[in-house]
């Protein structure tokens, strides 16, 4: 079956805007720069899930399942995606989380409780095959089939989301008669970055895909890996394209200071000035997760001028996440930079 024919349901609202960053452009100015409102897909805030979860929940439907689980970190943006999605086609939205319930639920916690997510904890993230396990285990017996999706929603079926997404951009291209050269993407679970180089290759787009990991690690292994992820994919689907370890595109940054910060999630002020940085040039807000990262890379490549030159137009795929600057370990980090961002007068 040709990837255009693959089977989804309608989560969210596309195209998403594709808008000039015109206070950016004037501020780095060396060529146009864009940005690619994955932010604002819907449902339940959106974000780059939805677009996987447009394929997976029509497979879950397609299946006969009642209920739908995934797992991710306490805060998980796919999570409350998911839980988005399962609300929205009647089926029971099952969370199992790798953390310890606080008993403060915030960010995207906050909204999961809202939308009437079943919420499991799993302390120590070794036993969360096993929980898997026993959860279906468990609904199964009061009659619910269960729809198990990997973390990130990233699976040769949610990497269709992505894949296409890039169909989606080079129709915006031509309609707005637009030049891009390079697209500037987050890498985590693998999904978004492995379906857009896909995408890129199928479609022969004009631009290359570069992508910022968000937490560390040694140069190399993710390429490799990557590489793996999209060609299981290109299989699955009968693409006939192979992506080579050599092709992945990904910017690591200064050694001293790597994009990915110390760790994933980990709260870090040249990540925040990043953010706030757009916040103040386009009133557009990142995440200090995912996004941030990515931004603060996107900034730096654009000024370098080693993989984006002089007068190129570069793409920053925005990937939503922004409920995160509303945890309380967020919050709390924060409050000295924010100050010192603004002006307060207390009459
Ligand atoms: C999940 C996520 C990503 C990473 O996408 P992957 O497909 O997992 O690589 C990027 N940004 C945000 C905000 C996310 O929630």
């Amino acid at each position: 079956m040709g990837i255009e024919n693959v089977r989804k349901v309608k989560l969210g609202h596309y195209p998403t805007p594709l808008e000039k960053m015109e206070n950016l452009t004037k501020m780095l100015g060396k060529g146009e720069l864009f940005i690619k409102r994955d932010d604002s897909t819907g449902p339940a805030f959106g974000g780059n899930k939805a677009r996987k979860l447009e394929y997976l929940i029509r497979e879950a439907i397609d299946t006969g399942c009642t209920a739908v689980l995934t797992v991710g970190g306490t805060q998980t943006n796919h999570g409350r995606t998911t839980v988005g999605a399962a609300v929205k086609y009647g089926l029971k939205p099952i969370l199992v989380l790798s953390g310890k319930d606080t008993g403060y639920l915030s960010g995207n916690l906050n909204l999961d409780a809202m939308m009437g997510a079943d919420i499991y904890f799993v302390a120590n993230p070794a036993d969360t095959p096993r929980v898997i396990e026993d959860v279906c285990e468990k609904y199964a017996q009061q009659g619910d089939k269960v729809y198990v999706i990997p973390g990130g929603g990233s699976n040769p079926v949610g990497a269709v989301g992505y894949i296409m997404s890039i169909k989606e951009i080079l129709d915006q291209m031509e309609e707005e008669n637009l030049k891009i050269d390079h697209l500037v993407c987050t890498v985590g679970s693998m999904g978004t970055f492995g379906g857009m180089l896909l995408g890129a290759k199928y479609f022969n787009a004009p631009f290359d895909v570069i992508a910022v990991p968000v937490s560390p690690a040694p140069k190399g292994d993710k390429e490799k890996a990557v590489a793996e992820f999209a060609n299981k994919v290109s299989e699955t689907y009968g693409m006939g394209i192979t992506i080579s370890p050599e092709e992945v595109k990904i910017a690591y940054g200064p050694d001293d200071a790597p994009y990915s910060g110390e760790q994933y999630n980990k709260p870090d002020p040249i990540t925040r000035e990043a953010i706030i940085t757009l916040a103040k040039s386009e009133a557009i807000f990142l995440d200090p997760t995912y996004t941030g990262k990515t931004f603060r890379a996107f900034m730096d490549l654009v000024k370098e001028g080693d993989w984006i030159k002089e007068g190129e137009n570069a793409l920053f795929l925005h990937t939503g996440g922004a409920m995160a600057l509303w945890t309380k370990e967020h919050l709390d980090d924060m409050q000295d930079q924010l100050r010192a961002n603004c002006t307060t007068t207390q009459l």
